[in-house]
C-alpha cells in the first residue's frame, strides 16, 4: 500500500470497521445494562443518582469518533511499518511456546498499568488537566459510552507506546491483538456504571490486587485518587488510592436499595433524569464549577441523614 489514494483508503476503511465494531458492541452493552436491564440490575448500581441525559451521550459519541480516529492512524502506521519490515512483530506460531505467550502478556499489561498510571497522574496536574483530561472528566455518572470519550492529546498518549515499544520488543501478531481486545474490556469494564463482582472479591487474593468498575467510578466521582486502571498496586505503593474504595465496593448494592426506598419517600419520580431530557444535575460534572464539592455534599448528606457510613463521610474530601 504506497500510493496517496490506497493510504487513504485503507485509513478510511479501518476507521470505518472500528467505529462500526466499537459503537455495536458499546450500544448493545448500554441497552442491555441501562435501558432493559434498568430495573434488574438497580442494586448494581455504582453511583446513587442517574445523571446520564442525551447530551452526555452526543458529547461522549462526539470525542469517541476523534479517539477511534487516532486509534486507527495508530493501527495503520503500524500496519505500515510491519509491511516495511521495521516492527519485531511476529507470525510464526512454532516460535511461541505457550509460557512465553503468557509471561508476554502479563509483562504487557503490567506495562500498559504503568504507562496508563503515570500518564494519569501527569494529566491531572491542573493544566494538563483543563486543556486535555477534563474531556473525560466530564461525565460524572459514567456509562459504556464514556469509555473512549477522550481528549485528541490523551487518545495520542494513550496509544503512543505501540509503535516504539513494537519496533524494539518481538511480539506474537495475535498478542498484539489480544492485548487490544483486553485494553478495551477493560475499559468498558471501568466504565459500565455498574459493579457486577461478588463483594468477596475485594478481600480474596489475588483479585483484591484487580481494580474494578468501581474503582474507576470512584474516580470520576471523588476526581483526585484511583489512577490505575488494571491494578491497584501503584495506587497503594503512592498512597493515592482513595480510603473509602473498599467499603463502597461492598456497599453499592445496599446504597442503592436505601437510596431508591429515600427517594420513593421522598417523592422523587422513578424516572432516570437522562430518560426525562434533563440537565439539570450535570452541574456535577464541571470539575472547576464546585461539581464535586457538590456531589460529595450530596453523599455527605445522604450518609449522614441515613445514618450509616459514618466514617466513609468522614473520609470524603
Ligand atoms: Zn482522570
Ligand atoms: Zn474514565
Amino acid at each position: 500500500m504506497t500510493d496517496a489514494s490506497g493510504l487513504v483508503r485503507l485509513v478510511f476503511e479501518s476507521y470505518v470497521g472500528q467505529a462500526a465494531t466499537y459503537f455495536a458492541i458499546v450500544g448493545l452493552i448500554f441497552f442491555a445494562l441501562w435501558r432493559l436491564g434498568e430495573r434488574r440490575f438497580q442494586g448494581a448500581r455504582i453511583q446513587e443518582k442517574r445523571r446520564v441525559d442525551g447530551r452526555q451521550i452526543r458529547r461522549e459519541v462526539k470525542h469517541t469518533l476523534v479517539t477511534l480516529l487516532i486509534g486507527t492512524l495508530n493501527a495503520v502506521a503500524i500496519t505500515l511499518l510491519y509491511q516495511a519490515g521495521l516492527t519485531r512483530l511476529s507470525t510464526d506460531a512454532a516460535a511461541w511456546s505457550w509460557p512465553v505467550l503468557a509471561l508476554s502478556f502479563i509483562g504487557f499489561i503490567v506495562f500498559n498499568d504503568a504507562w496508563f498510571y503515570w500518564w494519569h497522574r501527569f494529566l491531572h496536574r491542573p493544566q494538563v488537566f483543563r486543556r486535555a483530561h477534563a474531556v473525560h472528566h466530564k461525565s460524572v455518572d459514567v456509562n459504556p459510552f464514556t469509555s473512549y470519550s477522550f481528549h485528541a492529546f490523551e487518545a495520542f498518549i494513550l496509544g503512543a507506546w505501540a509503535i516504539p515499544v513494537l519496533m524494539l520488543v518481538p511480539v506474537y501478531l495475535p498478542l498484539l491483538v489480544g492485548l487490544q481486545v483486553a485494553g478495551f474490556a477493560k475499559n468498558i469494564e471501568a466504565h459500565l456504571g455498574y459493579e457486577f463482582l461478588p463483594r468477596w472479591f475485594v478481600r480474596v487474593p489475588p483479585f483484591k490486587w484487580l481494580t474494578t468498575s468501581t474503582y474507576h467510578n470512584l474516580h470520576h466521582t471523588r476526581f483526585n485518587g484511583n489512577y490505575a486502571l488494571f491494578f491497584r498496586g501503584w495506587d497503594i505503593l503512592l498512597g493515592t488510592e482513595l480510603p473509602e474504595y473498599e467499603q463502597t465496593f461492598v456497599d453499592r448494592g445496599e446504597r442503592r436499595t436505601t437510596g431508591a426506598v429515600q427517594r420513593a419517600e421522598e417523592g422523587e419520580p422513578a424516572t432516570p433524569r437522562w430518560r426525562r431530557g434533563s440537565s439539570a444535575a450535570l452541574g456535577a460534572s464541571d470539575p472547576f464549577g464546585g461539581g464535586p464539592g457538590r456531589l460529595l455534599s450530596h453523599h455527605a448528606k445522604r450518609r449522614a441523614s441515613d445514618g450509616t457510613g459514618a466514617a466513609r463521610c468522614a473520609g470524603l474530601r
